[in-house]
This record gives structure tokens, C-alpha cells and sequence, in this order.
């Protein structure tokens, strides 16, 4: 197969920082080298790409997001072929989606019909989690069978009464499964009970506007959730529980409070938490629907103590949760009652863009970036030394990053299927320039060269940050 020579560049991982050279052979990488040098000078190459003045980083782990996926009487409008084409876009050559259990259904049928919605469609890899919505005995059991087909990881939700929602029993009972088999909990924190309540009481009195979303997803009841979840794991027998779409700064202190007490408990958050905030839910008119997601925007001052979790290793993860639904005839199925808006948001294409904006401003640095991106969600869920870094051995999943490069964020511009952009306007330094997924370049100095297909299903191992 062809070498591929990556020339020129600044190599980042979550570890290193090195002017070095990258061999690739076919899907692997194979070498790195420090330019110039007579290993480097060696090389034989079919094709060389020049990353002069670029930055080389591992392809962007998205360990967070819902194409096609059903909610509220629709679905979400990126299928996994535009949503995998807008990923790579955006530098980000691996996804993790969820397969979702509809109740009275097995788990065999749930993942089944994702892995045919995915095969044969995707731009990137893919892997897949599973989402329980229905503990039995018969679903318990079958946790085990997934574990061991590289499905490693396991989404309950505290919310969303009557859909996904499992009581503390059931949370329970598939924590203990999943400290058995090896399974990683994956938990959407939220007291979904009290909402509820919240919701119908917003409602009776008229509170109808998209901003009563964020009133009643009330902080505390976030923060409650996340409390109640680190017990139940520790009681269940220390499964690895991982808390996505973290977004109050309450929430980050009760992980802060397991981490430092040695529990193997994870945090994620996302873009739209460190970058927006509740007055987006406040816009006039109806243009706040665009806005509504669950955990949602919080007050500004939450996104201080995300940063500083970011930093000190309390949340380990950015992810996308990108689960897009258009303004027009999607979003606007909750007009007159928010409860009815199609919870999510597009963002899966500006997630590596938006994380280097954060080391321009002097957030977090250019390795933690990487971190946050790319090593720490594949060693999350169990990708790492395939994916997540730039070493000989994994696959050469790259991305030529060019830090100078200005662009303007927009729904004119960008690849999702979805018509607005959270960020509509947003200037941001830094843009992918090239990506390459198992060696194959699909984007190429800014033109598409892929192709739906290329993508394969990744099997995943159980978590790499434990034991
Ligand atoms: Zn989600």
C-alpha cells in the first residue's frame, strides 16, 4: 500500500510537543522522526503532504453523538453519512453513537438496526455505546454478550420519565451488571421526577417560552443526579461511571469530591457549555428553541468552573452530544409549550475548532486540547493506541491543523444538515486544513476527498483509565 509522508510539522499529542516527521504505510503510522534527519531523509514516499507551519494532531474522538436519532415525533437530521462527512470537516475522524433500546425490546434489536443505519454510510470510524431504556433480566444478560463485541459501554438516563428514564433500582441493577462484565455507566444526570413536576407547573401558569427550559432543568437537580449516581456506583461495586453533558458548576464538585476521594468516576462536557449560555434561551421570538438541549445552557458564571475542571483533570472529556433538529418544521414543534422542543444541538464539525480557540485564550493549553479531544475519550472507551494519538502502531488518523487560519463559524458554510448554526457569526483562529482516516486523506487542503463507506465499525475495548 502507499507511504504516505507527513513533512514539516509540529507533531501534538496529549503528551508531547515535537517537530518531527510521520511515516505512514497504508492504514498504520508507522514512524515518526525528527525532520531532516537522516531516518526522515530515508523515507521513501508515493505522496507527501507539507505541514510547514502546521500543526499534526491525532484525528478529534468524539465520544458523544445522536445521527438519525428518533426523539419527540422526529428525528435527528444528520444521518450517520452527513454527520460522519461534517466530523471530518471538522478534524474529527472517530465517533462514538448510541444505539438505543426501545422498551419491551431487546438490546440485540436496538444495536442491530444502528449497525445498518451506519454500515456502508460513514466518512470516519464509528463505534457504537447502548443506551438501556428497559433493565430486565433478559437485558442484563445481554450487557455481557456486548461487552465482549466491543459495545463496552452502557447509557442510563435519570430523566426523561417515560422514555429512557430508569429508576434507582434499575440504575442500580445495570451498575452491578456492569462492574461485573467490565461495562463502563455512562450517566445522563438529571432528577427527571422533579422536572417533570417543574415542567407541568411552568406550563399551567402560562411559562410557555423556550427560557422556562433552562428554569426548570433546575442546577441542583443536575448536581443531585450526579451525587446520587457516584453512590449508587460505589454501592453497585466501582463500575466506571462516566457523567456526560456536565454543565453546572455544582455538578463539578460532587465528581470533584469522588475524584479526590479515589473513585473512578469521569466527567464530559461540551462545547455549547463552555461557550454559550442561558440568555441564547431568552432570544426573541421563537429563537431560542435553537438553544434547547438537556443538561442545558447554564448562566455564564458555571462556565468558569468547567474550565478550571477541564484543567485540573476533574472532567476528563469534551464531547459533542451533536444531536441536531432544524428550526424549521423540527424545533418548531414545541411552539407554545418548550416541553415539546426537540432537545439537542448541532456540533459535531466545530468541536476541535472551538477546543483551540480555548488555547488561544489561554484556557487550557495546546496538549491538554488534544486531551480533551482526542487521548482521553478513545482511552475513555477503550480506542486508545488505535485512536487518539500520533504514534507508530495506531492508525493514521491525522489531522494538518493550521493555527493561524481565521474563519467564521456559519450555517452558510458549515456541513451538518441542519439549517442554523449555534455559533452563527463566531470568529475563531485555527482550522483543519487536511484529514486522513486509516491513511486515507478525505480532506484535502479544504476539498472533500471522501467518501461514504470508508468508515468502519471500530470494536471497542473496556476502559483504559482504570485498574
Ligand atoms: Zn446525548
Amino acid at each position: 500500500m502507499a507511504h504516505i509522508v507527513i513533512k514539516g510539522g509540529l507533531v501534538v499529542t496529549a503528551a508531547d510537543e515535537i517537530d518531527a516527521d510521520v511515516l505512514i504505510d497504508g492504514e498504520k503510522i508507522v514512524a515518526l522522526a525528527a525532520g531532516g534527519s537522516a531516518a526522515a531523509e530515508a523515507w521513501t514516499a508515493d505522496h507527501v503532504i507539507d505541514a510547514a507551519g502546521k500543526y499534526v494532531i491525532p484525528g478529534g474522538v468524539d465520544a458523544h453523538t445522536h445521527m438519525e436519532l428518533p426523539f419527540g415525533g422526529t428525528a435527528a437530521s444528520d444521518t450517520f453519512e452527513t454527520g460522519t462527512r461534517a466530523a471530518a470537516w471538522g478534524g474529527t475522524t472517530t465517533v462514538v453513537d448510541f444505539a438505543v433500546q426501545e422498551k419491551g425490546k431487546s438490546l440485540r434489536e436496538g444495536l442491530d438496526s444502528w449497525y445498518a443505519k451506519a454500515a456502508g454510510r460513514c466518512a470516519v470510524d464509528y463505534a457504537f455505546h447502548m443506551i438501556l431504556s428497559d433493565v430486565t433480566d433478559a437485558s442484563l444478560r445481554e450487557m455481557d454478550l456486548l461487552v465482549g463485541e466491543g459495545v463496552t459501554s452502557f447509557k442510563l438516563f435519570m430523566a426523561y420519565p417515560g422514555v429512557f428514564y430508569s429508576d434507582d433500582g434499575r440504575v442500580l441493577r445495570a451498575m452491578q451488571r456492569a462492574a461485573a462484565n467490565g461495562g463502563t455507566i455512562m450517566m445522563h444526570a438529571e432528577n427527571g421526577i422533579a422536572i417533570d413536576v417543574l415542567v407541568e407547573q411552568a406550563l399551567a401558569a402560562g411559562r410557555t417560552d423556550p427560557r422556562h427550559h433552562g428554569e426548570v432543568r433546575h442546577a441542583l437537580l443536575e448536581a443531585e443526579a450526579t451525587h446520587r449516581a457516584v453512590q449508587l456506583a460505589r454501592v453497585a461495586g466501582g463500575p466506571p461511571l462516566y457523567v456526560v453533558h456536565v454543565s453546572a458548576e455544582e455538578a463539578v464538585r460532587e465528581l470533584a469530591v469522588a475524584r479526590d476521594a479515589g473513585l473512578p468516576v469521569f466527567g464530559e462536557t461540551c462545547p455549547q457549555y463552555l461557550f454559550l449560555s442561558d440568555d441564547r434561551l431568552r432570544e426573541p421570538g421563537f429563537e431560542g428553541a435553537k438553544y434547547v438541549c438537556s443538561t442545558p445552557l447554564r448562566p455564564r458564571e458555571h462556565q468558569a468552573a468547567l474550565w478550571r475542571g477541564l484543567r485540573t483533570d476533574d472532567l476528563q472529556v469534551v464531547s459533542t452530544d451533536h444531536c441536531p433538529f432544524c428550526f424549521r418544521g423540527q424545533k418548531e414543534l414545541g411552539r407554545g409549550d418548550f416541553s415539546r422542543i426537540p432537545n439537542g444541538l448541532p456540533g459535531v464539525e466545530h468541536r476541535m475548532d472551538l477546543l483551540h480557540q480555548a488555547v488561544v485564550d489561554g484556557h487550557i493549553s495546546r496538549r491538554r486540547w488534544i486531551d480533551i479531544a482526542c487521548a482521553a475519550p478513545a482511552r475513555m472507551f477503550g480506542l486508545y493506541g488505535r485512536k487518539g494519538t500520533v504514534a507508530p502502531g495506531s492508525d493514521a488518523d491525522i489531522v494538518v491543523y493550521d493555527p493561524a487560519a481565521e474563519q467564521t463559524l456559519s450555517a452558510t458554510t458549515h456541513h451538518m444538515n441542519v439549517d442554523y448554526s449555534v455559533y452563527e457569526g463566531t470568529r475563531v483562529t485555527g482550522q483543519v486544513e487536511t484529514v486522513l482516516s486509516r491513511g486515507r486523506v478525505v480532506l484535502d487542503r479544504r476539498r472533500w476527498a471522501g467518501s461514504a463507506g470508508h468508515g468502519a465499525f471500530v470494536p471497542r475495548a473496556t476502559c483504559q483509565l482504570v485498574g
